[in-house]
């Protein structure tokens, strides 16, 4: 970017469509699993056929207010779905069921960390809408095929507050919110199948100006790397622009990872014309307290509450505690080894964000996939703890853990990889490495200290790593005196 950035602010403001976890669809029973057939899964609700009425799905609902209580939002009384009139081939109804003027999830916040500090972000507005169907331009030559599986699966539109300052804080945004859904049960958060796709409204100002400059809004991003790559794409296409005169037009854009940049999809003089107005084949949505202290109760504790126990009741430091309070199955894993090794919490904390998230890493693997279980880790861990193994030997054994069945006290024993806690043993190979080495004694006595680690070195290797590396130490200071 040119030097003259620096004189501009940017501006984000985030639109999240979440799918919501329900079995079956918003408003009618078909099934929302994905990858079926295509049109196997839409039904003459979904395909708004003449005659037929939508119906509430009250796990959707139920959903969206568990959301709202996450953050801290304020969950209507009362409201209203509308109609998105626009026309498209995968909208067979010829308008979307949505919420417009009384949204069901209204004024809450999430807080996001960037460079070590703390930021709230805003959020303005949570609603219930359906999904359309898919167009599909592959293997259709010269034609489009519609999909209509997907019609009619709710989402969840969640509406940020321009509150974010640059791509980094979006993209930490956007993850915090993947991240709350997915521990809230809500969604699934598979983004390569559409479950968490953002829209990001970008502008730039001057510095110091109190208003807004005029927004882009770039649809449809699927990754929080494209996110990041759309925004700043856009930022220096906004500046550039700016700087040589131009104007910014309030408009759609696409975001083309290939060629990684944003193109014009329509401007706001073409912009659609929704005529939204309240369904009248729905009723008004109330929820009553009754509802909300039953959701409330069942609530699972936060990520952010979740980290601050991490770091109070176990010690751990803040970029341990960030790692494993970031899935809910990780944590719940990480809690299971603390309470079966009997461990020290730091020691468990190191092992599975260190040896067992690299291996899951490589091998491609969610911690719900392990092959190692938290019972044979932990088994590992208490024999690093009770000093029957050292932390070298530790890592030789979770090799076997990870690519066989056996619990580490079988492979200890299996190997003969105790510890030799016996002096007498040890003493004796000290004193052979003492005797053929007199050279390395001389200068050793002579003040060359460092030599010292080449005797720790030869006596390791000949007790095969192991001895008790303090053990050891100890015998040798005494013996070269
Ligand atoms: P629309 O109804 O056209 O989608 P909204 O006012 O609801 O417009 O805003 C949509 C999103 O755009 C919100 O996330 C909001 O924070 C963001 N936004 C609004 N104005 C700006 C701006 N000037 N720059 C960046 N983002 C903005
Ligand atoms: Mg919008």
């Amino acid at each position: 970017m040119t030097t003259s950035t620096s004189q501009w602010e940017t501006v984000i403001g985030l639109e999240i469509h979440t799918q919501l976890a329900t079995k079956s669809k918003i408003f009618s029973g078909a099934s929302t699993a994905y990858g079926a057939e295509p049109n196997t899964q839409a039904c003459a609700v979904d395909l708004g056929l003449p005659g037929v009425l939508p119906v509430l799905n009250k796990e959707a609902v139920r959903m969206a207010v568990i959301f709202g209580m996450a953050i801290e939002a304020q969950i209507a009384p009362y409201s209203v779905f509308a109609r998105k009139n626009y026309f498209y081939p995968d909208l067979p109804k010829g308008y979307q069921i949505s919420q417009f003027e009384l949204p069901i999830v209204g004024n809450g916040h999430l807080d996001i960390e960037v460079d070590g500090a703390t930021k709230r972000i805003g959020i303005t507005r949570a609603h219930l809408e359906e999904d359309a169907g898919k167009s599909l331009h592959e293997n259709f030559h010269g034609l489009t095929g519609i999909d209509l599986n997907r019609a009619g699966t709710p989402l969840l539109e969640i509406v940020s507050e321009p509150d974010m300052r640059s791509a980094k804080e979006a993209v930490a945004y956007m993850r915090k919110l993947h991240e709350l859904v997915r521990y809230l049960g809500i969604c699934d958060g598979n983004m390569q199948e559409g479950s968490f796709r953002c829209d990001a409204n970008v502008s730039v100002r001057p510095k110091g100006q109190k208003e807004f400059g005029t927004r882009a809004e770039i649809k449809n991003i699927n990754s929080f790397k494209f996110v990041e790559k759309a925004i700043n794409h856009e930022v220096e296409r906004q500046i550039e622009l700016l700087e040589s005169g131009g104007k910014v037009v309030q408009e759609t854009r696409l975001y083309d990872s290939v060629k990684d940049e944003t193109r014009s999809m329509r401007s706001k003089e073409e912009a659609n014309d929704y005529r939204y107005f309240p369904d009248p084949d729905l009723l008004p949505v109330f929820i009553d307290e009754d509802f909300k202290t039953e959701i409330k109760a069942a609530l699972p504790e936060l990520p952010d509450a979740k980290k601050q126990r991490f770091k109070d009741s176990y010690g751990l430091d803040e970029e341990s505690a960030t790692i494993l309070t970031s899935s809910r199955p990780l944590a719940d894993y990480f809690e299971a080894v603390v309470k079966a090794s009997a461990s020290e919490a730091k020691l468990c904390a190191n092992w599975i964000t260190g040896e067992l998230s690299a291996a899951l890493n490589k091998a491609g693997l969610d911690i719900t996939e392990s092959p190692v279980s938290h019972e044979r880790l932990a088994g590992l861990l208490a024999r690093i703890s009770d000093e029957t193994i050292s932390g070298k030997i530790a890592k030789q054994v979770f090799e076997e853990l990870w690519q066989g069945s056996s619990t580490a006290d079988d492979i200890i024993a299996a190997k003969g990889l105790k510890q030799i806690t016996d002096t007498g043993a040890i003493e004796a190979i000290i004193d052979k490495i003492i005797a053929d080495n007199p050279g390395q004694v001389e200068q050793y006595r002579s003040g060359k200290d460092k030599v010292f680690g080449f005797f720790v070195g030869q006596v390791m290797k000949e007790m095969q790593g192991k001895a008790s590396p303090g053990e050891v130490n100890k015998m040798l200071k005494d013996k070269l005196k």
